[in-house]
């Protein structure tokens, strides 16, 4: 009896700390509930967030929000009170950056991020508020969420979650951020950055692309994981939409694929940076698959350590 207790205790340990943590798509699509991804999309493009801008003061009502979050679902500050502060235009604000677990100075770490900013309110007639649902409540609702998911268990890299500032004014927040962090000597191994996830694509449902496709081997990695998931879109490679988010400062500041992931193509929504970017414009079924589809993928490549890294031009 005793030797049974030993053994399970035992084996007890040993699943905790080094067998590989079995995830299943079933469950967390569960654990991603639509109702969730619903009460935090309408949260923060709600009016009351007037366009989550630093000069209308909505942004900071917005970071309250994820910051509460953060700290209800085991989200740990990577900054005192999440906080990491710049001024952009005369006007201070902040990014919201968070941790998975403990950092630990020498592992690589992954960053998973969104902007969590849009455009505030404009004078013009009519609706002023441009509540940005799918660009970009869309992605931070992501980020979040598949943050909480990931804080659930431990892992081999420090996850840093950020959602950033002032993107909307020339990706100052990611900018600051990168800048910051190689200071301090984080040993960065990709970034995936959430865009736009609102609608859906048009080649089909649950289904993305990722900006600067051929740059790295994140997409097939991905694919591998879930089939079909992640898109080449030519449009994206057109208008380099790889250098017009904030990934494209974590590449440029450390030259390690920093990408996005977005389900914008230019045909399926009509509102990009618009007034009537509204959340009732939003398929919701749609982005909570996508959501969830980009948590599993996610999991799967921390748990199994896969290595993301540039291809180079020949
Ligand atoms: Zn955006």
């Amino acid at each position: 009896m005793k030797k049974l207790i030993l053994l399970s205790l035992f084996s007890l340990t040993l699943y905790n700390c080094n067998d590989p943590i079995v995830f299943d798509q079933k469950k967390i699509r569960s654990q991603i509930t639509l109702e969730e991804t619903k009460s935090i999309l309408f949260t923060l493009s709600s009016n009351e967030m007037k366009g989550r801008d630093s000069n209308t003061g909505g942004y900071f009502k917005a970071a309250d929000f994820v910051i509460a979050y953060f700290k209800e679902n085991r989200i740990t500050p990577f900054y005192p009170e999440y906080k990491d502060s710049l001024v952009t235009q005369g006007v201070l604000s902040y990014n919201i950056v968070g941790n998975i677990g403990n950092y630990k100075p020498k592992q690589k770490t992954v960053m998973i991020g969104a902007h969590l900013d849009h455009l505030g309110i404009k004078e013009t007639e009519g609706d002023i508020i441009y509540n940005g649902a799918n660009d970009n409540a869309a992605g931070s609702t992501a980020v979040i969420q598949i943050a909480r998911f990931l804080a659930q268990y431990k892992w081999k890299q420090n996850i840093i979650i950020a959602l950033f500032a002032d993107e909307e004014k020339g990706l100052k927040g990611a900018y600051h951020l990168a800048e910051r962090i190689i200071e301090e000597g984080v040993d960065l191994a990709y970034m995936v950055n959430f865009e736009m996830i609102g609608t859906t694509l048009t080649s089909g449902e649950n289904q993305v692309y990722l900006t600067g496709y051929k740059r790295s081997n994140m997409a097939d990695e991905m694919n591998k994981i879930s089939s079909d998931f992640v898109q080449f879109l030519p449009q994206a490679k057109e208008l380099n939409l790889f250098k017009r988010s904030d990934n494209y400062a974590f590449h440029e500041v450390f030259n390690v694929p920093a990408q996005t992931l977005s389900s914008f193509d230019f045909k399926n929504f009509d509102f990009y940076h618009k007034a009537g970017d509204e959340a009732e414009k939003l398929n919701m079924e749609n982005m909570n698959q996508i959501i969830s589809t980009s948590a599993f993928t996610l999991a799967k490549l921390l748990e199994e350590q896969v290595t993301i890294s540039l291809i180079q031009k020949q």
